[in-house]
């Protein structure tokens, strides 16, 4: 296995102080196993600012693993963008993920002086130059409120035009949305690494509302099965492991630059397919 691909995790700021602990030491064991970064979500519209900030830097200052705050720019102003851009910088922040997100419902309707992440990354690069290095959020089955999916990749090209340096793709349960996804954008032109999302399968009625909510597709031969064990956990999880396994070596036997897992604050689900898939610590 290569050694120079990217294997990440990513967390999202807890509301309670116990959460924070247990997100912290959840941290420190994945730390042991040298991954090129870590991610903290950022809640649209400022709503876990000071959750993401304080997070991010612990990651990076205490638990000392590379870390990139997420960043929407739906409901920010350019003025609290830049706030948070130099704040992260004087930090010593390196990476940024930098997305439009999804304001909360409740949140009212979307403001902010920026539209779309492409506005958000032409925005970080007026800003602050080379500083960071931008990720990006690809689709590899189409963005929920994507046109069509031509639209979609359209989108994603003007992102990468406007800087990214690498993207990170939603979740998905069928590789070959994946390598379809890289064959059309690299008809474009597009060359930068794009890294697999990979969402561990713990828990099904979850993982089939969240799946809903952002368009990834759980295929009926996966649903049928997890359908079946009903509340027996740890067939769920053992199959999800093998399910996601099998696909995780696909991708890399592919080509695919790297892993970046959605561990949900939780180490062991995604250091089983880790240690599966013999990848290098
Ligand atoms: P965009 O790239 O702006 O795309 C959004 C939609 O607009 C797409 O349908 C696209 O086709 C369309 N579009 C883009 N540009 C144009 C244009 N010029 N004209 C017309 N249509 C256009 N959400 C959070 O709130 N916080 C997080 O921390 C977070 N982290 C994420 C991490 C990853 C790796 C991923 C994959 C998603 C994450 N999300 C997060 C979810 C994300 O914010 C939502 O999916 C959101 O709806 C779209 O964000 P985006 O950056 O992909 O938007």
């Amino acid at each position: 296995m290569s050694q120079d691909r990217s294997f990440s995790f990513e967390f999202f700021p807890t509301k309670t102080e116990a959460g924070h602990e247990k997100l912290l030491n959840v941290a420190r064991q994945l730390a042991s196993y040298n991954p090129a970064f870590f991610s903290c979500t950022y809640g649209a519209g400022g709503s876990t600012r000071d959750g993401t900030i304080n997070t991010v830097m612990q990651l990076q200052n205490d638990v000392k693993v590379p870390s990139a705050p997420h960043l929407s720019c739906v409901g920010d102003s350019k003025a609290d963008l830049r706030a948070l851009l130099t704040q992260y910088k004087d930090a010593g922040i390196k990476r940024i993920v930098a997305l439009r997100g999804d304001l909360p419902s409740g949140m009212g309707v979307a403001s902010g002086e920026l539209r779309y992440a492409s506005d958000l990354v032409s925005f970080i690069r007026e800003e602050t130059g080379s500083h960071f290095h931008i990720e990006v959020a690809a689709y590899p089955e189409m963005h929920p409120q994507a046109r069509n999916f031509d639209d979609d990749v359209k989108n994603f090209v003007h992102k990468a035009q406007a800087g990214a340096d690498s993207a990170i793709t939603q979740y998905f349960f069928n590789a070959d949305s994946y390598f379809h996804f890289l064959e059309r954008v690299q008809k474009k032109g597009v060359t930068l690494p794009i890294v697999p999302g990979i969402m561990p399968i713990t828990n099904y009625s979850k993982l089939a509302r969240f799946s809903d909510a952002c368009g990834a597709e759980i295929p009926r031969w996966i649903r049928k099965q997890l359908e079946a064990y009903g509340d027996d956990v740890q067939s769920i999880q053992a199959f999800g492991e093998q399910v996601i396994t099998e696909m995780c070596e696909r991708l890399l036997d592919g080509g695919a630059p790297g892993l970046h897992f959605y561990t949900l604050n939780q180490a062991d689900p995604s250091l089983a397919i880790w240690n599966n898939l013999k990848l290098p610590r």
